[in-house]
């Protein structure tokens, strides 16, 4: 299964009122056998191969163009599975126990069993039990961890339906599993708790920050430019649509920008009348279609995009804001 010629990518959808477990298993298969499949989770479609198996990890930083020291998260179906891959303190376990299975992925000492390139060469890796059904019955079913960054390729935005993979990843990974449109939209929330007095937010996302610190009962730092270094990901732009993207303040200017063929999106009416407007019904619908808006303004053919700026304090606001600076950035 060499990923430089071109592979035929099996496409299966899944019914999640009466899956199928042929297509399941034979994704299951695949994976065991060091090959590549994209697969759905409750915050963006992943691109999975088995976490211990370093030439299938290599073939994800192939198919996605991604930066070899960028780690991966490995995601696991049980938190026994987490502890055979990192030392788990008391801290991480409160926190397993109050969001898992869900959008927080938690950075712990690595046991030696987990590969450096899974990893990105870092002492630390990052686990997290995802959401969703067929995501777990994959992990299940294949007997191992399963390495899934989210399956775009490097640098374009985070693919939230089965469509959106097809248009990166057709011809380079081995099978797609359609479950529909993803609930969450936007990447879960990193923290690293490798030391329980400090624990460092790293990626605001899918979990709340104040829910965090609720069960944790104290603030979560954020890294200085020395953890920032052990966290790569962070230092890459990223979720970015192919046309620029505009913030606006709801309180300033409305940007400047050619209005009918410009697309908006937020949760309140453009100031001016723009090609189309895009209007969610709060924050958690504006962080689930985010990214799919951007591809679908851009394939649509306007030239910019302007996106209103969240101002709430709590919940997805912070991961939201940060997905949209990323992509406004130049
Ligand atoms: P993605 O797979 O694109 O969702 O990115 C996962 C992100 O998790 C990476 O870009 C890192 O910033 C972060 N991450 C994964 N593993 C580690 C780790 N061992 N230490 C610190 N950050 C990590
Ligand atoms: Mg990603």
């Amino acid at each position: 299964m060499a990923t430089k010629n071109k592979l035929i990518t099996k496409f299966a959808a899944i019914d999640l009122e009466s899956p199928d477990p042929i297509p399941l298993n034979k994704a299951a298969r695949i994976i065991r056998s060091g090959g590549l499949v994209a697969f759905p989770t409750e915050t963006v479609y992943g691109l999975g191969a088995d976490a211990l198996n370093p030439d299938a990890v290599k073939r994800i930083y192939e198919a996605k163009g991604r930066p070899s020291d960028n780690p991966l998260i490995l995601h696991v179906d049980s938190t026994v599975q987490a502890e055979n891959l990192v030392y788990v303190n008391d801290a991480a376990k409160q926190l397993m126990r109050r969001f898992w299975p869900g959008p927080l992925t938690l950075v712990l000492p690595a046991r030696p069993c987990v590969p450096e390139i899974t990893r990105g060469g870092l002492e630390t890796a990052a686990v997290r039990m995802p959401r969703n059904f067929i995501a777990r019955y994959l992990i299940w079913t294949a007997e191992t961890p399963i390495a899934a960054p989210s399956a775009n390729l490097s640098g374009r935005p985070s693919p939230t339906d089965a469509v959106s993979v097809y248009y990166d990843m057709n011809g380079k990974i081995d099978m797609i599993i359609d479950g529909g449109r993803v609930n969450v939209g936007i990447e879960s929330t990193v923290i690293d708790v490798s030391n329980p007095e400090h624990v460092l937010l790293l990626r605001p996302g899918g979990t709340g920050r104040e829910e965090i610190e609720e069960v944790l009962n104290m603030r979560l730092e954020l890294p200085d430019a020395q953890s920032a270094k052990r966290s790569p990901g962070t230092r890459y732009r990223h979720y970015a649509p192919a046309i620029p993207v505009k913030i606006w303040h709801r309180e300033s200017e409305f940007p400047e920008s050619d209005y009918s063929s410009a697309g908006y999106m937020g949760l309140h009416e453009p100031p001016n009348e723009t090609g189309k407007a895009l209007i969610f019904a709060d924050y958690e619908e504006y962080a689930r279609e985010l990214f799919a808006s951007f591809r679908r303004l851009e394939r649509e053919g306007y030239t910019c995009i302007i996106a209103e700026w969240p101002e709430e304090e709590s919940g997805i606001c912070e991961g939201l804001r940060d997905r949209i600076l990323r992509a406004a950035m130049d």
